[in-house]
């Protein structure tokens, strides 16, 4: 069914007849490996449920910049511009990526949400089942649907029957309706450090970080050399040999705050990027710790008569709990049914590999990489668009 209802930046729309490779997120992922498949002559069409690209990045916090360098975050075929300087700013992302979709003139489809993917009759493709109905058939399917796809608050005990405010990480905006008020940030990753120090920055009361397991921190440069580039130098190192030179290192530039509660991991670095918990990069949490700004509490066990009650035994009773407890994939419902999930529902390949059980069907996004996601996701793009142009195959019918 060929789609009139959905907006659309682009001259056509999407038939049956010939079959393009549809990107599943108008993110930079989705735009990358859409400008990729362009530049070797293949056809993609990007579907976004949202009605603008880069929806994510609106919806961040305003004060945030991306802590991998401007050079390192450009996607392939549009370098941003310096006046972006080294950390770009929210906004500046956004732009980019509507100057990148505009520039290299890509399809995109806006207002489409896809549900489900599953072969297409005769096996020959991909059949997509999108919003209103849809049902679009693909040569070939990309994945980009984001890896902070849907906000996760953990199932704590009394949540449901707590009355003060509790929002997830992702609904903050600003500090400016926390002025003058007592908040507990839960979660010590880098979206909840940083909103401890806006919200510190801004005027709260009090700002207090519940902490289940200390993070490495990072600073995000030293002596202008970003940790981005240390993390793409050791990226392919063994892990045992990077948490043994990230120790002396943390030591070196990070000062120790046990007293605050906040003392050095007991597990690597690398060990920890591997189980999914990137390090903290600096951007204030050190100096708010360490000056008593932020102060660091136990975990959040559940709420009880309206307190939070923590894993130290001790119940606090703030008047914000802002949970930056992550998202999930929320890969589920479209790719499930296939088999192409692990334990954790990331898909089981990423980049110009597709599952054996899945040919035809790629993904981009769904790793943490200590080298920056933006630099991954241009680099999925390229070898996802090689694998494509040179060979589409037939999903086999399960
Ligand atoms: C707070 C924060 C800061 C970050 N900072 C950095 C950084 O500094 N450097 C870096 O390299 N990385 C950073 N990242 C990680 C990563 O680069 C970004 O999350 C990036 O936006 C991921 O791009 P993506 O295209 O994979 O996913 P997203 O940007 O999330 O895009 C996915 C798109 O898919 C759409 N979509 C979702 N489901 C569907 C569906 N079913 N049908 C159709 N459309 C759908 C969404 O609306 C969205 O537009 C950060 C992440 C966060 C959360």
């Amino acid at each position: 069914m060929a789609d009139t209802t959905a907006s659309t930046t682009s001259r056509t729309v999407p038939s049956h007849e010939d079959r393009p490779v549809y990107v599943i997120g108008g993110g930079p992922g989705g735009l990358a490996a859409a400008y990729a498949l362009r530049a070797r002559g293949v056809r993609a069409v990007v579907l976004e449920k949202s009605d603008q690209v880069g929806a994510s990045w609106r919806n961040h916090y305003d004060r945030l910049h991306l802590h991998t360098t401007r050079r390192l975050s450009a996607l392939p075929g549009l370098s941003m511009p310096r006046s972006f300087g080294r950390w770009v700013a929210r906004d500046n992302v956004v732009r980019y990526l509507e100057k990148y979709a505009e520039h290299h003139g890509l399809e995109i489809v806006t207002g489409v949400e896809v549900s489900r993917i599953e072969p297409a009759p005769g096996g020959d493709g991909w059949l997509l089942h999108a919003t209103g109905g849809r049902e679009l058939t693909g040569s070939a399917v990309v994945v980009a649907t984001g890896f902070n796809h849907t906000p996760r608050i953990p199932d704590w005990s009394g949540r449901d029957g707590y009355t003060g405010t509790l929002l997830h990480a992702g609904e903050y905006r600003n500090p400016a309706p926390y002025a003058g008020r007592d908040v507990l940030v839960v979660g010590v990753g880098n979206t909840g450090a940083e909103i401890a120090v806006d919200l510190v920055e801004g005027g709260a009361s009090r700002v207090r970080l519940s902490v289940r397991t200390a993070p490495h921190i990072v600073r995000r440069s030293t002596a202008g050399w970003a940790a981005q580039f240390t993390g793409i130098a050791v990226r392919r190192l063994p892990v045992r040999l990077v948490d043994a030179l990230a120790g002396p290192m943390a030591k070196l530039s990070v000062p120790d705050l046990s007293a605050q509660g906040l003392p050095r991991p007991s597990t690597g670095l690398y060990s920890r990027v591997n189980e999914g918990a990137i390090p903290v990069q600096d951007v204030g949490i050190i100096d708010a710790v360490r000056k008593g700004k932020v102060e660091v509490v136990a975990a959040v066990e559940g709420f009880e008569d309206d307190k939070a009650v923590l894993a130290d035994g001790s119940r606090i009773d703030p008047d914000v709990v802002i949970a930056a407890t992550g998202y999930s994939r929320a890969l589920e419902g479209m790719v499930g049914h296939l088999d192409v999930l692990d334990g954790r529902g990331r898909p089981v390949v990423h980049g110009g590999r597709s599952p054996r059980n899945a040919p035809g069907l790629y993904f981009t996004g769904f790793t943490n990489p200590i080298s920056g996601m933006f630099r991954e996701l241009a680099l999925d793009a390229e070898k996802i668009a090689k694998t494509i142009s040179h060979h589409t195959p037939s999903p086999t019918p399960r």
